[in-house]
């Protein structure tokens, strides 16, 4: 999928299957495909299109229905989701797949290090969590723009079959997607996803890198990622089982 990513917001409806009520989130788009994704986070999101009508989209849901609850028993054995983060000392922070505890020390200029299996902040306001937190989103944005950027040099050696000029990378905090790709050509990729083994990055490059080739999610899309990255149905399994 390549829309543009959507947040948690929408209209909330529902639909009963069986002796279950799911609930869901509701964006209208402009776009020709109805779509529906299950969260990690057990949220199922449903972009229409605008031409829809709201009892064609509670038809499409009660129709996909018994997919939705499996997905959301899968997601369900990952519980109990780690509480939200608070950027106190001892906490830990993923990079890259591997955990790092949270350090926190005063310091006349602000700045984050990982030093060995510590995520070190130096802080002038050490005291203050948010101060904390800002410095920690910097250092994972300025570390996933970097990142990444290695990354996809890596990926268009690897899948040099695949014939794309290099697209530009955007990093943003997006709550739904790990990626997403315009037609002109920019891949969007979300700065959370460089808490992931570079293997999952990897794949969602290459995901994306194909959807310069093909945009839509058919048949041949998939023998093109396939031929790219004959392993990517593991690659993605592995991302959706990591909590961040
Ligand atoms: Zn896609």
């Amino acid at each position: 999928m390549t829309e543009k990513p959507v947040d948690n917001e929408g209209e909330r409806h529902s639909v009963q299957f069986g002796g279950r009520k799911i609930e869901f989130a509701l964006v209208w788009r402009n776009r020709a495909h109805l779509s529906i994704d299950v969260h990690p986070d057990r949220t199922v999101i449903v972009v229409a299109p605008q031409v829809h009508s709201l009892q064609e989209v509670l038809e499409r849901v009660r129709k996909r229905a018994a997919w939705i609850v499996k997905q959301l028993d899968y997601f369900e054995r990952f519980e109990p989701l780690p509480p939200p983060r608070k950027y106190v000392p001892g906490e830990t922070h993923l990079y890259l797949g591997r955990q790092y505890r949270l350090k926190v020390t005063k310091s006349a200029k602000d700045d984050v290090k990982l030093l060995g299996r510590y995520l070190h902040v130096f802080s002038n306001q050490p005291g203050d969590n948010e101060h904390t937190k800002g410095l920690v989103h910097g250092w994972y944005r300025a570390h996933a723009q970097v990142m990444f950027e290695r990354r996809l040099a890596l990926c268009l050696q690897a899948a040099r079959g695949l014939d794309v000029t290099a697209p530009k990378i955007i990093v943003r905090r997006i709550k739904t997607r790990w990626g997403s790709c315009s037609k002109r050509g920019t891949i969007l990729l979300n700065t959370e996803l460089v808490k992931a083994p570079v293997d999952c990055i990897d794949y969602v490059i290459i995901h994306e890198l194909c959807h310069l080739k093909i945009h839509e999610h058919t048949p041949a899309f998939y023998r093109l990622l396939s031929r790219c990255m004959p392993d990517w149905e593991h690659r993605k399994a592995r991302l959706e089982t990591i909590i961040l």
